[in-house]
């Protein structure tokens, strides 16, 4: 029986199938149960039929088959795994297959359609076998639906209902088959896309609007620290971990993408499960609308972005701090061009941005600055890779200021330079500021002149351009002359301003290069630079004290002023500046006394000499307190009698270095100081310290000491003579004779006696020294209460060969006979000079004939040995004690 042409389902006498199970299918139920519903229903009206289902097998490409179910009686079961290839004789559903349309077979055994179907088919006395291809969604014929009969088969009206009952469910298997189709394919893109999504890395959400439910992928869940079964949930749920402040700008967001604004997008900063906060970039879109249009559901992908916000915020950081930093900066190529400046470079130097970027950063140059600066900091630069120190640019305004600059080289991973940073900072009001403390620090605050310091400065500076210039500098300290009177007299406000105008005054007088500085009070100090000869600068002084003396009007009064200068010369006086000043000082203080109103220059010829005897004479007195000083002792002796009646102390010095030095080469220093009577004290005492010393040893001897008139004439003299001889009560009176000079008595001859007359009286008798050499008048003579003369030794060494030296002598010993005095004679050398004198009838006699001066301990000696011996010289023999 030929197949009906066209069937139309209708509901027949066989019933509805149950399609739950089809519903289920669209679920994701098994297509298997499905076609079982189908084949019971199919069958359920016929008994002794059978049903089965040929699909195309999912793993072979085109014609592989396979029977995938079956049920009601049938002689064998085909495995699901037989699979084979389509051909026609391989039974009736592979031939609608085939036909893609219904097919009718039977008897098996012979119908054509199952002639190479296997034996056990065509024999198993199966009536007929009717089969309706099955099509899937794309309508392509994938399968057949058998109907397979043990009894014949239907006919006529039951038969057609039969046939519209297969095609019923065959088209209803279609059905299942499509839904399965579209499930799988459905799973398999799902699976696929999630796939897709956990390889790229980013959250992914699905946000149905309806259900309110959100759904994420596992990557999402990862990135939260959730548990990764933390997939779908409210969107209250995801709103919550979005962070409070960024929450509105989110929802707001949110809103206008569902509005129809377009995509949705926001980064923001979500809450992890540990706490911390993440930043995301969400993004997403409507995907779905309802049926009245509205957005049904949202799908958009999360990716954190903490690191990229985390480095994008590091990069505001730095370009705020270089546009809002208090520096400015500069940063250039290796070729100093610049690359960028920040807003304070413009604010100092006055240029906008536009018009340094990729200028040599050589243009702020001041020229205050030589080469070699620029040549020292670069190589510095390069060297070191910083530089640190301030110079002076220009700004575009053509002012100057100075900056404090901090340079570093930026090296790449190589070490090659690439950029040069600098940093500088306007330090013109600290410089300013600076200069003032300075002003402050090297200025009198009254006159506005420089002080003692800067005076000190411009000094060194001035003595070596004195010295450079082979010019003379003159230093000068000027003193008001009667100030301080005229100060007392007004108010110190007039005598401020007094000052403030002759500083003016001392200002107009003088060229650019001098330097007028007030020292205080009413002291100034000038330095005068460049002069060529002594005279030029008493000119200059002469000028000056000529407008210092010019009236000086204050309040309607007029006042003057006169001042007292002192004045020294470098280099002719090679002194150090403080020395100069001293010396400026004093020679100020010498025209002081000059009455003032002058000036007077220092003498440094006559400085040299006060310090070298000052000098001398610190040396001296240092030797007298170190012990360096000593007595020698010249013997005198009677010729009549032989006998020693007496000895001359003489001083002498026994130098480290020198060795023992006469009294000419070290006396002179002391002389008219105060030095000589401390000097005179001493030989006083030691003098009767040793005749003490000798009385001990049984020798009783007179001693001369020579005393100077400064000394005699001492107010302690005689106080202090008279405790010495109180401190030798052992020493008998007249041991101490003193030998004074003519010249003690020239001043006050009344004063002298008296000292003279007091001396007696404490048992000390006087020998007038050096007679002769002196101015001595007769009349003087006899005034003086000398009991000796002594004849000075220039005339008794010469009278041998001078016979006016001789008369000289013959006068002075019939002077001393007229004025009933001893008379002695010095410097007897040989045997003629005491045959000579003796008969002259000068009998007394001393000088190295005698014998030399002779420390202590060797006139013990010379004593001992001329009491033994009497024949000892052609002089007279010494009279035992
Ligand atoms: P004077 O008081 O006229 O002392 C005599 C000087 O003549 C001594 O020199 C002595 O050494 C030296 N003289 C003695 N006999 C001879 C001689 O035969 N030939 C030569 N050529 N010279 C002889 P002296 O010791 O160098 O003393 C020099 C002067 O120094 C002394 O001259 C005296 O004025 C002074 N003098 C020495 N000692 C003292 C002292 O203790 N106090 C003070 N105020 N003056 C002293
Ligand atoms: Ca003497
Ligand atoms: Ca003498």
């Amino acid at each position: 029986m030929p197949p009906p042409e066209i069937l139309t389902p209708t509901a027949g006498p066989f019933g509805p199938p149950s399609f739950d199970t089809l519903a289920q299918l669209g679920q994701g139920g098994s297509l298997e149960a499905v076609l079982d519903t189908l084949g019971e229903c199919l069958i359920r009206t016929l008994p002794g039929s059978a049903w089965m289902v040929l699909l195309a097998h999912p793993e072979g490409a085109g014609m592989h088959f396979h029977y995938v179910r079956q049920g009601g009686p049938l002689p064998f079961q085909r495995p699901p795994e037989e699979a084979f290839t389509l051909a026609p004789g391989l039974g009736s559903l592979a031939q609608a297959v085939l036909e893609q349309g219904p097919v009718s077979s039977g008897p098996l055994a012979t119908d054509p359609h199952w002639c190479y179907a296997p034996d056990i088919w065509r024999h198993s006395g199966l009536q007929a076998a009717w089969a309706y291809p099955l099509r899937d969604g794309n309508n392509r014929c994938t399968g057949a639906l058998g109907l397979l009969f043990h009894a014949p088969p239907p006919h006529g009206a039951e038969a057609q209902a039969t046939w519209q009952h297969l095609e019923c469910m065959a088209r209803l298997a279609s059905l299942g088959l499509t839904l399965h189709q579209q499930h799988t394919a459905l799973h398999d893109s799902r699976q696929e896309l999630a796939h897709v999504l956990s390889a790229i890395g980013e959250g992914v959400w699905d946000w149905n609007v309806h259900t309110n439910q959100v759904t994420h992928n596992l990557r999402w869940c990862a990135m939260m620290g959730l548990p990764p079964d933390y997939l779908h949930h409210p969107l209250e749920e995801f709103l919550a971990l979005v962070h409070p402040e960024d929450l509105p700008r989110v929802e707001l967001a949110i809103q206008s993408c569902l509005a129809g604004a377009g995509p949705y997008q926001s980064e923001h900063r979500m809450r992890h499960a540990r706490g911390h906060y993440v930043w995301v970039r969400d993004r997403g879109n409507v995907v779905e609308h309802d049926q009245e249009g509205k957005p049904a559901r949202l799908i958009g992908s999360i990716a954190d972005i903490s690191t990229e916000m985390e480095a994008e915020q590091h990069l505001r950081l730095t370009a705020s701090v270089f546009q809002h930093a208090h520096e400015g900066i500069v940063i250039t190529d290796p070729a100093a061009c610049i690359i960028e400046v920040n807003d304070t470079f413009c604010a100092i130097t006055g240029y906008a941005r536009e018009e340094v970027l990729g200028r040599n950063t050589r243009f702020l140059r001041s020229g205050h600055q030589d080469r070699s600066f620029y040549g020292q900091m670069w190589a510095e630069l390069l060297e070191k890779g910083v530089w640190h120190g301030e110079m002076w640019n220009r700004k575009k305004n053509g002012e100057l200021y100075a900056q404090l600059s901090n340079i570093s080289a930026v090296r790449n991973e190589h070490g090659k330079i690439i950029q040069f940073v600098g940093l500088f900072s306007d330090i013109t009001a600290l410089k300013e500021s600076q200069r003032h403390l300075e002003h402050l620090a090297y200025h009198d605050a009254l006159t506005q002149l420089p002080n003692r310091s800067l005076l000190a400065d411009r000094m060194r500076m001035a003595l070596l351009q004195a010295e450079r210039n082979h010019t003379l500098t003159a230093v000068a300290y000027l003193d008001l002359d009667n100030f301080k009177p005229v100060n007392d007299q007004y108010t110190h406000a007039t005598g401020d301003r007094l000052l403030v105008e002759v500083a003016r005054r001392l200002l107009q007088t003088t060229r650019a290069g001098d330097t007028v500085a007030r020292m205080g009070g009413d002291e100034f100090a000038l330095i005068y630079n460049g002069l060529q000869t002594p005279d030029e600068c008493e000119q200059v002084v002469h000028r000056l004290l000529a407008r210092l003396a010019e009236p000086i009007l204050l309040d309607g009064q007029a006042l003057q002023l006169t001042a007292s200068i002192g004045m020294t010369l470098y280099p002719l006086d090679g002194s150090d500046p403080d020395t100069l000043l001293r010396h400026a000082d004093q020679a100020m203080y010498m025209a002081k006394q000059a009455g003032g109103n002058c000036f007077h220059m220092f003498d440094p010829e006559r400085d040299r000499r006060l310090r070298a005897h000052r000098e001398a004479l610190e040396r001296v007195d240092a030797a007298l307190h170190d012990g360096e000083l000593e007595l020698h002792y010249q013997p005198k002796v009677d010729a009549r009698s032989n006998a020693v009646i007496g000895v001359e102390a003489l001083i002498r010095w026994r130098h480290p270095h020198l060795g023992l030095l006469r009294p000419a080469e070290f006396l002179p220093i002391a002389l008219d100081t105060e030095f000589e009577a401390q000097l005179g004290d001493w030989a006083l005492a030691t003098a009767l310290h040793d005749m003490e010393t000798l009385l001990g040893h049984g020798y009783v001897l007179p001693v001369s000491v020579n005393i100077t008139p400064h000394h005699l004439t001492h107010p302690d003299f005689i106080p202090s003579l008279s405790a010495l001889l109180a401190a030798h009560p052992r020493l008998p009176a007249g041991v101490l004779e003193l030998e004074i000079l003519e010249s003690t008595a020239m001043g006050d001859i009344d004063a002298v006696a008296e000292i003279i007359a007091a001396c007696h009286r404490l048992g000390v008798s006087f020998a007038l020294d050096d007679f002769g050499t002196g101015y001595a008048s007769l009349t003087w003579l006899r005034r003086l209460p000398v009991q000796t003369i002594k004849i000075d030794q220039s005339f008794v060494r010469n009278m041998l060969e001078d016979s006016e030296d001789l008369a000289i002598v013959q006068g002075v010993i019939s002077l001393a006979a007229a004025f009933r005095r001893q008379v002695i004679a010095e410097g007897v050398e040989s045997t003629d000079h005491s045959q000579i004198l003796t008969a002259l009838g000068c009998h007394l006699l001393q000088g190295y004939g005698v014998a030399r001066p002779m420390p202590l301990t060797q006139l013990r000696v010379w004593l001992q040995a001329r009491q033994q011996s009497d024949t000892r010289s052609a002089l007279p023999a010494p009279t035992a004690k």
